[in-house]
């Protein structure tokens, strides 16, 4: 794995700056069209056929070796830790670093959303228009929130422990509308305990068992290697869908609380995680930043803190010199329990909804909304528009009408893309600040 990475160094250098280019030109171009050319048929055509195409090609490939990554790098990543005691430190430190991390998160969040009342600015009109054009999203949305309700409090926790690993697999992506487990962390619990079953069995009767995983593993970042190759393109034909299909007009209604967003998860990323790099990884931020920008870049492209794993692994690994039993358990548990930039936007979220509706929150109900928002935090998927079901959970528990996602579906993949950049980044402060705190030299 090592010799091909090295191999394709140079490659990949330009891999990043070619999808920002493709970014850029997506924009541009789906702008454009959406002015020029507004709801044509033959631009409809365009956007639902080869575009949308190259965009799903890219998304599926990736999909497709998640779970196996998933699985074989977090049962690596604890059987290599091998001593219990190492891992225990190392998994109380990360889930302790996870909650007070994301409560500050969502904490600016709902300082600022209290402050600018974003609610308050959209227009009538817009409001209905907006819960319209996305009644579609809207239903599905509200289909699996429905699902999620139905399960009482203590199955969500025990779903946490599958009864079959399989199924959870199967769901973990598109879950099936009657699937009401809990997906991706259920996979997470059995590839983790899994792991301490190797780690605590005789090294050489599981020697084969590990070779076979590390082969997997190695076979997995080859195949999203040669998927991130198509990643420009794809990246073009995402955004273009998005701007064409909407141009600038959803965007400048729904200004205030896009920028609310914005301004919020920029301060967590620049400010906080600057804060915790120099004081708990002791480096620089600066170079900090510099170095994980690759992954930053793909994190905001895909949407996907799980498609953006590979990437962040290698990164970390590489520049920072984090050492891959580390990275394997720290973030590959983050890219689905750490999300911070997600935590934030939810928060913001329901409270600026309130706003609109004309629910006041009490301050009981909006400590609620954080608590929750942490939460959530910590169970969404690291996919597309994975919090989305949850956001319609937590509006519900405060009270606002959950028909209330629509009028920000449209807007949500711009938000997507920035809050994925937070998580991301989180998990490599997260996995910066256990090797510290593990004695290992970083390279600065
Ligand atoms: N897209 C986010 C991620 O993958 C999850 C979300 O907030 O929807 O990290």
């Amino acid at each position: 794995m090592t010799d091909a990475n090295e191999a394709q160094a140079p490659r990949k250098m330009a891999i990043h700056t070619k999808i920002l280019i493709g970014l850029l030109v997506g924009a541009v171009a789906g702008v454009t069209c959406n002015q020029l050319f507004g709801t044509e048929q033959w631009l409809i055509n365009l956007i639902d056929g080869p575009v949308y195409f190259v965009g799903q090609m890219f998304l599926r490939l990736i999909f497709m070796v998640v779970i196996p990554l998933l699985f074989s790098a977090l049962t690596l990543g604890v059987a290599e830790l091998g001593d219990i005691r190492r891992l225990g430190r190392i998994g109380a430190r990360t889930f302790a670093y996870t909650l007070i991390v994301t409560t500050i998160s969502v904490a600016i969040g709902l300082a600022l959303v209290n402050v600018v009342r974003p609610g308050d600015y959209l227009p009538e009109d817009t409001k209905q228009k907006l819960i319209a054009s996305t009644e579609t999203d809207r239903d599905k949305v509200l289909a699996n929130a429905e699902t999620a309700k139905k399960t009482k409090t203590v199955d969500k926790i025990l779903q946490i422990i599958p009864n079959n690993p399989i199924g959870d697999m199967a769901n973990a992506i598109n879950p099936h509308p009657a699937y009401a487990g809990s997906g991706f962390i259920a996979v997470m619990f059995f590839a983790f305990i899994f792991g301490l079953g190797l780690a605590m069995s005789d090294p050489d009767t599981v020697a084969p068992t590990i070779a076979v995983l590390k082969g997997v593993y190695a076979a997995v970042m080859r195949i999203i290697d040669f998927a991130m190759g198509l990643a420009p393109y794809a990246v073009a034909c995402l955004i273009f869908a998005t701007t064409a299909r909407l141009g600038f007009e959803v965007f400048k209604s729904l200004a205030a609380y896009v920028a609310v967003v914005l301004v919020a998860l920029a301060i967590h990323q620049f400010g906080t995680y600057s804060v915790l790099v120099y004081f708990f990884a002791k480096m620089n931020p600066l170079t900090f930043f510099a170095k994980i920008r690759e992954v930053m870049i793909t994190a905001f492209s895909t949407s996907s803190s799980n498609v953006t794993l590979p990437t962040a692994m290698r990164v970390t690994e590489e520049k920072l010199g984090v050492p891959r039993e580390i990275t394997g358990f720290v973030l590959t548990l983050g890219s689905t329990a750490n999300q911070n930039g997600t935590a934030l936007y939810e928060g913001i979220t329901v409270l600026f909804l309130a706003q609109v509706f004309n629910v006041d929150l009490t301050f009981g109900q909006q400590v609620t909304v954080l608590l929750m928002s942490i939460l959530a935090g910590i169970g969404t998927a690291g996919v597309p528009g994975g919090s989305l079901p949850l956001v319609v959970l937590v509006l519900q528990s405060v009270g606002v009408p959950a028909e209330g996602i629509a009028i920000i579906l449209g807007v949500d993949r711009i938000l997507d893309m920035s809050r994925t950049v937070l998580n991301v980044t989180g998990d490599i402060t997260a996995a910066a600040y256990v090797a510290r705190a593990e004695g290992v030299e970083l390279s600065t």
